[in-house]
């Protein structure tokens, strides 16, 4: 396939882009079986919430989870959100999975604390299309009261280029999430193209360092000063700061020294599934109201 390709972008000339072509009708035959496929991934029950920490940087103890979807295509293996998600968004279904998405969520909260695990916080991620069109605010109100818990245990992950997109348009919402005891984290802060001067007028709690920052900052001056500054801007904007992919010790020790809030990624745990944050706990010597993240 890419031999021929190549020979057609010979024969066409030197000045010409058939050799993309067939690239091109690839990735768009891949995205549409996505597509088709995803439209039974629910029935299926192909999706589930994997969850991985978060712990404070100064002590590493537990704070709470994000959940992060999971599509597992049984033989076909587990497919990338960052694959199937863009797909999501554009063919129409994202509405219907982030309401699955919530209530899942919702749901594993009320079955933690009636298994005796204690409240547990859970962050969930929320695509563009969701936070505008969808009535997040009213869906949140109502999944939370059908499993009797408190809004406050939730927490909404939008992205950056989301929220900036459009921020007189996403600022209300967000004030109302809040409003409900929603908590508010900007995700992937440092990819987009905010405004200094509108972060501060952003009602949002929390600010998540892209993991690309974190990944360089040991090794890159750049990168770490990139990191000091988004540190100091959410502190003095009154924000905690999440910094995510920590893969290293190394990198945990400096970002504690920044007095960044709260650690995310491999170096304390992967995403996981429902049984084997269990299974850790239950594994674990301490009382299950006392769970904390030396057991994960
Ligand atoms: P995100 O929200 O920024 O999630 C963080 C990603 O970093 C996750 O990838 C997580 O598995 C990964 N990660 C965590 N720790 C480390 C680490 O130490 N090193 C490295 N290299 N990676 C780490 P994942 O699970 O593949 O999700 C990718 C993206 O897909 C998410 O980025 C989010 O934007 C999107 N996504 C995931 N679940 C959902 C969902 O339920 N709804 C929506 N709308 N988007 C979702
Ligand atoms: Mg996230
Ligand atoms: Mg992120
Ligand atoms: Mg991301």
């Amino acid at each position: 396939n890419a031999d021929m390709a190549l020979y057609a972008a010979k024969a066409a000339g030197r000045n010409t882009y058939h050799f993309f072509k067939p690239i091109f009708a690839d990735q768009a035959s891949e995205r549409l079986e996505l597509e088709l496929a995803l439209r039974e991934a629910m029935e299926r029950q192909e999706l589930s919430l994997y969850y991985q920490p978060k712990v404070a940087a100064s002590d590493h103890g537990f704070l709470g989870f994000e959940a992060l979807l999971r599509w597992n295509r049984g033989e076909l293996g587990f497919v990338p959100p960052d694959r199937f998600v863009p797909v999501a968004e554009d063919c129409g279904l994202i509405g219907q999975i982030g309401s699955w998405v919530l209530a899942e969520a919702c749901g594993q909260i009320a079955r933690w604390y009636r298994a005796g695990y204690g409240w547990r916080k859970v962050a969930i991620n929320v695509s563009a299309r969701q936070l505008v069109h969808d009535d997040l605010v009213g869906m949140i109100g109502r999944e939370c009261e059908r499993q009797g818990i408190s809004p406050t245990l939730l927490e909404v992950e939008v992205t950056e280029s989301c929220v900036m997109s459009n921020p007189s348009q996403t600022s209300p919402i967000l004030a109302a999430l809040r409003a409900m005891g929603v908590s508010v984290a900007i995700d992937d802060f440092g990819t987009g193209h905010s405004s200094l001067s509108y972060l501060r007028r952003l009602p949002v709690d929390v600010i998540k360092i892209d993991r690309s920052f974190v990944h360089e900052a040991a090794r890159d001056t750049g990168a770490e000063a990139i990191v000091k500054t988004i540190v100091n801007l959410s502190k003095t904007l009154g924000m905690d700061v999440v910094a995510e992919g920590v893969e290293t010790l190394e990198q945990a020790e400096m970002l504690a020294r920044m007095e960044c809030d709260v650690l995310q990624g491999y170096c304390f745990a992967q995403p996981m599934p429902v049984d084997e944050i269990e299974r850790r706990w239950r594994e674990s010597d301490a009382t299950p109201s006392a769970l904390g993240l030396a057991e994960i």
